[in-house]
């Protein structure tokens, strides 16, 4: 399997061929040509899987298909648990699409949000966020997730541990019901099972240990 037999468009295979990627990851084998295809997904993966490219180039590519216009609503959402994943989702956001007309920033709290706000803004296709902060903006009328075509729940077990799953729900009320989901999580406690069970539809399954 290579880059090529995924079906990307130019750009992306360009990017990725820049971070000197030789082939897929089993994840990204497995997750990106569903995830392309627009079906829910939940994939048992850990960090250092790959896992970040297996959302974010088919949400980059799904995004281009319809041309941004002046006004951006943020049709991609990726809520993760920490600032530090959160910067490197967005990170990867970056290195992937960089060939592609999106924008995507980053939202977390334990900052003044002023930035953020501005950021915000100037109009995003992608944005990446931890759930308090997330809320905190949505409360305000910063945010509008009105547009989400697609929902990304990282670290799934991880927002339980750190006792996130309120925010977590609260943010999932704030979507649209017509959306992709894709739930990545490293364990599957019963709690995040149940989470999963009303948050996808007919998703596929992927497991790398
Ligand atoms: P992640 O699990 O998304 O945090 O990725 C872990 C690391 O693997 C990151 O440093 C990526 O840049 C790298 N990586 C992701 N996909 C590939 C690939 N197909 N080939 C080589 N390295 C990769």
């Amino acid at each position: 399997m290579t880059f090529q037999d995924l079906q990307l468009l130019p750009q992306l295979l360009r990017a990725v061929d820049d971070m000197g990627y030789e082939v897929p990851s089993p994840i990204q084998a497995q997750a990106i040509p569903p995830v392309l295809a627009g079906r829910d997904l939940i994939g048992c993966a850990r960090t250092g899987t790959g896992k970040t490219a297996a959302f974010a180039i088919p949400i980059l590519q799904r995004l281009s298909r319809r041309a941004a216009k002046t006004h951006r609503p943020i049709r991609a959402l990726v809520l993760t648990p920490t600032r530090e994943l959160a910067l490197q989702i967005k990170e990867n956001f970056d290195l992937y699409g960089k060939y592609l007309p999106l924008r995507n920033t980053v939202i977390f709290g334990g900052v003044g949000q002023g930035p953020q706000v501005e950021a915000l803004e100037r109009g995003v296709d992608v944005l990446v966020a931890t759930p308090g902060r997330l809320n905190d903006l949505c409360s305000q009328g910063h945010i509008d997730l009105a547009g989400i075509e697609t929902f990304v729940l990282d670290e799934a077990d991880r927002m339980l541990d750190m006792g996130f799953i309120h925010d977590v729900k609260k943010v999932i009320a704030r979507l649209p019901k017509r959306r992709q989901t894709l739930l990545f999580s490293a364990t599957m406690p019963q709690e995040i099972a149940e989470l999963s069970k009303t948050i996808l539809t007919n998703p596929v399954r992927v497991e790398v240990t």
